[in-house]
């Protein structure tokens, strides 16, 4: 099958998946007011598939048949494969007028690290299943959610001294086909438009906890999953002034599943605790640097934001607002350049074969970038005065009678009429004062691990006895 196009994949989604959003079950996922800005976003996923000049990054070529399938399914069996996909992902981003489709970006670095793992497993059924499903998703150009994150309860507990066995999700019974799940999996970024998920287990396990060890990719629509989805913002907006290019975003769900039957095919894995971490492991040195690359265009852009807003005030000469572009340039640049780093020094993973960017740098450009976002926009809230949050709307300004007050009261500096200033001041709302800024924030904090998962991972990849064996050599120490 050929790459989709953007109307094959918005078919593809009105397939009697049970999805919920403000306590109505959705018919048509595609036309829900909020969940289509999600689809709209994955939208862009298969229209670079078919735009001449994204192809040579978009478009790839199946190993075995030779017919072209999405890049992101691209075997990362070299070191070039790391820097090959920070250009996917980050031109994605940038393609997808300032959000990344993330259609395939979670799915793919699922996949990726299930192929590795089930390889450290010595497991070649898992082996060949991840295989089959690789070829699956990559010929049938699908889009794929990934669900890791269990709801988790009391954290200080494990999963089975939870008051509830569904905090964690779990096999619930087994015939010889299948595996009956259950449990509920949170914050699962576009799985309402997504054709498949991909389940794996959060947490390292005892080996009293095999039921919960569970690696497994089911279509979305599959009986037994209800999607409960928190809105964030509605594709037809009112009130912001319109932009070329409309709003983007995603939207999360609540994935709940109740005796959800699972086909043995595609069971990755079903007990083994002793590789449950190794595999969550895996998908985090894959996926801290997806997180790290789409950001970059988005920050980029946020500064550009804030540079206009300055001349729109007439404040960018002012010296307290050169020192604000210097902490905004410095932010930006320093998280660029933490990127590039990792992209420098590929990895093979745990000796897979398989190429992850350099996992120490990777989690502190992550670090880096989630613990410098709030004073960021703290700077662009600050250029932009109190007008951010009490500008009149795109409605006040159609209205004939109100327009000539704003006209003659909102211009700015160099030359910025009214119309202008309010437009960036609107669009400025949407990016840093709206409640999509809200999640943004908090995306940026926990969405691809907490600030703890890095330190965690610092913690492991850091060369700690390379730095104290410096020290000993200085004092002539052999003390280990
Ligand atoms: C916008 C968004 C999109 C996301 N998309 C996805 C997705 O597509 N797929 C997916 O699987 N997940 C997704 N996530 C989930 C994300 O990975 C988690 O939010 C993150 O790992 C933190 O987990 P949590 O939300 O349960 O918070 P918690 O883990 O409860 O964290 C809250 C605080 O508790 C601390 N804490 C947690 N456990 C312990 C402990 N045992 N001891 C001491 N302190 C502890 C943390 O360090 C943190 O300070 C998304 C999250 C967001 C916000």
């Amino acid at each position: 099958m050929a790459l989709r196009t953007a109307d094959e994949y918005r078919k593809g989604l009105r397939d009697g998946r049970k999805v919920f959003i403000l306590g109505n079950q959705v018919d048509d996922v595609t036309e829900d007011p909020f969940i289509k800005v999600g689809v709209e976003t994955g939208v862009f996923d298969f229209k670079m598939g078919h735009d001449p000049e994204m192809r040579d990054i978009a478009v790839t070529k199946d190993r075995e048949t030779g017919e072209e399938i999405s890049t992101y399914f691209d075997i990362p069996d070299n070191p070039e494969a790391v820097a090959k996909r920070f250009n996917l992902v980050g031109t994605a981003c940038t393609y997808g007028e300032g959000a990344i489709p993330f259609v395939k970006d979670v799915g793919t670095d699922l996949i990726n690290a299930l192929t590795a793992t089930t390889a450290l497993m010595g497991n070649k059924t898992y082996q060949d299943r991840v295989d089959a499903y690789r070829k699956h998703c990559a010929r049938n150009d699908l889009s794929m959610a990934g669900a890791v994150t269990d709801t988790k309860g009391d954290r200080s507990k494990s999963p089975c001294e939870q008051d509830s066995p569904d905090y964690y999700l779990r096999v619930v019974d087994e015939t010889e086909d299948e595996i009956i799940v259950s449990g509920t999996k949170a914050h699962i970024t576009a799985s309402a438009y997504c054709d498949e998920i991909i389940v794996i287990p959060t947490r390292n396990l005892s080996e009293d906890e095999k039921e919960y060890a569970i690696a497994f990719a089911i279509p979305m629509n599959t009986p037994g999953i209800v999607q409960i989805c928190r809105p964030n913002f509605r594709y037809e907006d009112k009130y912001h002034f319109p932009t070329p290019a409309p709003r983007r975003g995603h939207v999360e769900a609540l994935v709940v599943f109740d005796n959800v039957r699972v086909p043995k095919e595609r069971v990755f894995m079903n007990g083994e605790t002793q590789f449950a971490q190794a595999l969550a492991y895996a998908f985090t040195a894959f996926h801290r640097f997806t997180a790290v690359s789409y950001k970059i265009p988005i920050i980029e852009r946020m500064t550009g934001l804030g540079m206009l807003i300055a001349d729109a005030n007439g404040i960018e000469t002012a010296s307290h607002v050169r020192e604000i572009f210097n902490n905004m340039i410095k932010y930006v640049e320093t998280t660029k350049a933490l990127a590039q780093a990792a992209i420098s020094k590929p990895e093979n993973f745990l000796n897979s074969g398989y190429y992850v960017a350099d996992r120490l740098t990777a989690n502190i450009a992550k670090l880096f970038f989630a613990s410098n976002f709030h004073e960021f926009v703290r700077d662009i809230q600050d250029l932009c005065g109190g007008l951010l949050v009490t500008q009149p709307t795109y409605q006040d300004w159609q209205n004939k009678d109100l327009r000539p007050y704003l006209e003659k009261s909102l211009g700015g500096g160099n030359g910025y009429n009214a119309e202008e200033r309010l437009k960036l001041m609107s669009y400025a709302h949407h990016m840093v004062a709206s409640d999509f800024h809200g999640w943004h924030e908090v995306c940026t904090i926990h969405a691809e691990g907490s600030f703890a998962a890095q330190k965690m991972m610092m913690g492991l990849e850091a060369p700690m006895e390379m730095y104290k064996d410096k020290a000993r050599e200085m004092i002539g120490s052999t003390k280990k």
